[in-house]
């Protein structure tokens, strides 16, 4: 089968590799869309450990071809969109309901083969079933949405909220949306001026272009959710918090810097993480079959696979928003 193989940093080429077969529990997927995301660039600058060679990729959906011989509940043909994150199931983490923070997690795309390529292999439990109704790439989009679903879940927005949303890209996106269906007033800020066009579009009353321009309007967010990853995001925050605000935290920065601790005390902020998704697959597929949610406006481009080694390299362009590899 045809595949995307990063071999090293930055060096990624098309190859012909043997297809996969699925073990006793895994289901093996034909796949049709791969989204491309922040932490397929980052794999590709040399972070995030894991595997050498691998075929990243892990945004996917496709058709399931073939079952192993205890897989059940899914048939051959039926269209899926795959779960990339493998707890262990059994350590204390996840016996305490927290398989997104599993140690021995096998992230797809990076401690296994992942889906860019025409087939790939899948744990039967980590497979959803998609609807009839909804488009190969808004479906492509579900796991990026569930990052947002289980992000909103930390702290719900209410009417009487003024919500900041740091950092514009498609998981910022779906932020914007979310917290405008549970009725915040929507701050946005990004460094990209078409990133924030689109930001009004899906109902953001205000947008800023840098953390300079935002400082005077600062002061009174309740509600922040950093998206960016951005070093020094949380400096700013901290800042421009309300006291008693509440901080989600999404973004994985690759420096560490420092911030006005003191800030935390004296305004009382609360600073919630939040790691991928545990079940939120379902609702983030109900929410894009309902139309409750958009993603036209963001998915910028559309690439056969072919593509992929000359489009990641310009991943950073302030013109992508959410790109998407057609494979089949
Ligand atoms: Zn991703
Ligand atoms: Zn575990």
């Amino acid at each position: 089968m045809k595949a995307i193989v990063l071999t090293d940093t930055k060096k990624m080429e098309i190859q012909e590799v043997t297809k996969p077969s699925p073990g006793k529990r895994e289901v093996l997927v034909q796949v049709r869309q791969v989204g491309i995301c922040g932490s397929d660039y980052s794999k590709y600058l040399g972070y995030l450990g894991g595997i050498l060679p691998v075929i990243p990729g892990h945004e996917a959906i496709g058709d399931v071809a073939a079952l192993g011989s205890e897989v059940e509940g899914v048939r051959i043909g039926e269209r899926v969109a795959i779960q990339p994150n493998f707890a262990c199931g059994t350590c204390e983490i996840c016996r305490s309901g927290m398989e997104n923070v599993c140690p021995n997690k096998i992230r797809l795309g990076l401690d296994v083969n992942g889906a860019f390529a025409e087939y790939v292999v899948v744990p039967r439990k980590y497979v959803w079933r998609l609807p009839d109704g909804l488009s190969d790439s808004n479906a492509a989009l579900t796991e990026p949405l569930a990052v947002a679903v289980h992000g909103i879940s930390k702290c719900r927005p209410t009417p009487t909220d003024r919500v900041l949303i740091y950092g514009a890209g498609a998981i910022g996106m779906f932020f914007i949306q979310l917290a405008v269906l549970s009725g915040g007033r929507v701050t946005v800020v990004d460094i990209a001026e078409s990133r924030l066009d689109v930001a009004r579009k899906l109902g953001a009353a205000e947008t800023y272009h840098s953390a300079e321009s935002l400082e005077a309007a600062a002061g009174s967010f309740n509600v922040v959710f950093e998206t960016s990853g951005t070093p020094g995001a949380l400096a700013h925050i901290v800042k421009w918090c309300a006291p008693g605000a509440t901080i989600v935290h999404l973004g994985l920065p690759k420096a560490d810097t420092t911030f006005p601790a003191f800030l935390i005390t004296r305004k009382e902020l609360i600073i919630k993480g939040s790691l991928i998704y545990l079940d939120e697959f379902r609702t983030a597929i109900d929410l894009l079959k309902n139309g409750e949610i958009r993603t036209d406006l963001f998915i910028t481009n559309v690439y056969p696979l072919e593509e992929l080694p000359n489009v990641i390299a310009d991943f950073p362009s302030p013109s992508r928003i959410k790109d998407l590899i057609r494979v089949s």
